[in-house]
């Protein structure tokens, strides 16, 4: 586990005035990394911390020579147009890195005038994915949306007897992962209705979002060396918000007998910003399951991930409709959802397990949490669970009615950690937005 140090110290305040607000995202006590330029330009790519309400440009402060030793090696990495490299320096590196980072940003700073130059406001900012996604793993840890789903999509045999042993997981398809602000159509696809026996290409009906956690692989293992439970958070670099945009009725008809394909590889999107694990240390919890389910086979467990090898964050899910945009009001809010409550595993279990059979992990590979749902109404990640299917459908305040997606709506997913003696912290926005199908496709089922 990693230390608190004095970079999570409450009492640290920033010469951004901003990052002192109790509700901000992103105090000094966080400092996550993304990758940035000024929105609409031609600049160069460059790695950036976020404080407050701005960016921190990490290529400016590289070239400002203020750092010595690890922190100076660091940053030339993290200033990169990818983060790969950075992550891949590993944990003391990135320890390093933060630690500097924190004295220069904090009050009093004697180079505060100089850093001043380095920041650029958040609204005028764009961003890149944080790093080139070699590989993308998605898992399915919390049981709780396993159940869900698996009672509608096979109702006589909802969870299969190896998910309470195997964190189950299928490869994902990395190129079309974006940041926050990705607009995508509706995904076309087979779908085959109850009473057809053939198929029809059509847009997908069933549009469906999926709350789940992305999290970055920082140094990663040789092919044929398992990462042991032991030194398994040695490799997390660290998280983000991830939305595994699916569509239900492509799912159905698709995914037996080898799983997701189609029905998950057109859009997947993520939050900007990498809340680096360190910077999570002081929201970790005991790893816990309800009475009567196994234990863990000993190859996943360890004392560390026993006594804290989970994490104590809480997420929430917004939508807003066009007819909600047009009339300026406020995204709705749909799921609340605490981690603990719906993981079965904890992250660094699912690390662990995906090298168990000497798999290797890279730098800047993605793995998802699967999405998380928790044991109450109001805590499930995906409409196919709110709606039971679509059969229920949700009446938002302004009288609109949704089981799956329309065209106009979009996705938010917001996150944050707190806790007594701490300052909380957050992950900024993951958004998302539903356009239309592609224009002149026929052969739709009616
Ligand atoms: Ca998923």
């Amino acid at each position: 586990m990693l230390p608190i140090n004095e970079t999570h110290d409450p009492r640290l305040r920033s010469f951004v005035d901003a990052a002192n607000a109790p509700e901000a995202d992103f105090p000094i006590q966080n400092l996550p990394f993304g990758v940035i330029r000024r929105a609409g330009s031609k600049e160069e790519w460059r790695g950036a911390v976020a404080i407050g309400d701005q960016a921190l440009d990490l290529s400016a402060v590289a070239k400002l020579h203020l750092l010595s030793g690890p922190a100076a090696q660091a940053i030339q990495a993290a200033a990169e147009p990818t983060l790969n490299r950075f992550m891949d320096m590993g944990r003391d590196a990135h320890g390093a890195l933060r630690a500097a980072l924190s004295r220069l940003l904090a009050e009093g700073s004697p180079h505060e005038g100089v850093l001043r130059g380095c920041l650029v406001p958040l609204a005028d900012i764009e961003h890149a994915v944080p790093a080139r996604i070699g590989d993308y793993t998605d898992f399915y840890a919390s049981i709780h949306h396993a159940t869900n789903v698996g009672r509608l999509f096979r109702p006589d045999n909802p969870l299969l007897p190896n998910y309470r042993w195997v964190p189950i997981g299928y490869h994902g398809r990395a190129s079309s992962i974006r940041v926050s602000g990705q607009r995508f159509s509706r995904p076309m696809g087979q779908v085959c209705g109850a009473g057809h026996t053939v198929p029809a290409l059509q847009p997908s009906r069933r549009l469906d979002y999926e709350l789940e956690l992305g999290l970055f692989i920082g140094s990663g293992n040789a092919l044929g060396a398992p990462i042991p439970i032991e030194s398994a958070e040695e490799h997390i670099f660290g998280l983000c918000l991830l939305n595994d945009w699916s569509a239900r009725d492509l799912q159905a008809w698709e995914y037996q007998p080898l799983g997701p394909f189609l029905a998950k590889n057109f859009a997947t999107t993520i939050s900007p910003w990498i809340v680096t694990w360190e910077a999570l240390a002081p929201f970790r919890v005991p790893f816990q399951r309800a009475d009567g389910e196994p234990e863990p086979l000993p190859y996943l467990t360890s004392l560390a991930n026993t006594v804290a090898g989970a994490l104590d964050l809480t997420l929430d899910v917004a939508i807003e409709t066009e007819a909600m945009r047009a009339s300026g009001q406020s995204p709705e809010r749909l799921t609340r959802v605490r981690l603990p409550e719906a993981m079965y595993w904890t992250l660094p279990q699912l690390v662990t397990h995906h090298t168990v059979n000497g798999c290797n992990l890279a730098a800047g590979d993605l793995l998802g949490s699967g999405t998380l749902s928790g044991p109450s109404p109001g805590s499930q990640g995906a409409l196919l669970e709110l709606t039971e299917g679509g059969k229920k459908p949700i009446t938002l305040g302004n009288g609109e009615l949704r089981t799956f997606l329309e065209d106009g709506d979009a996705v938010i997913f917001t996150a944050w950690a707190e806790r007594d003696g701490f300052r909380r912290i957050g992950f900024g926005e993951c958004r998302g937005e539903v356009l239309p199908a592609p224009v002149g496709v026929s052969g739709a089922h009616a």
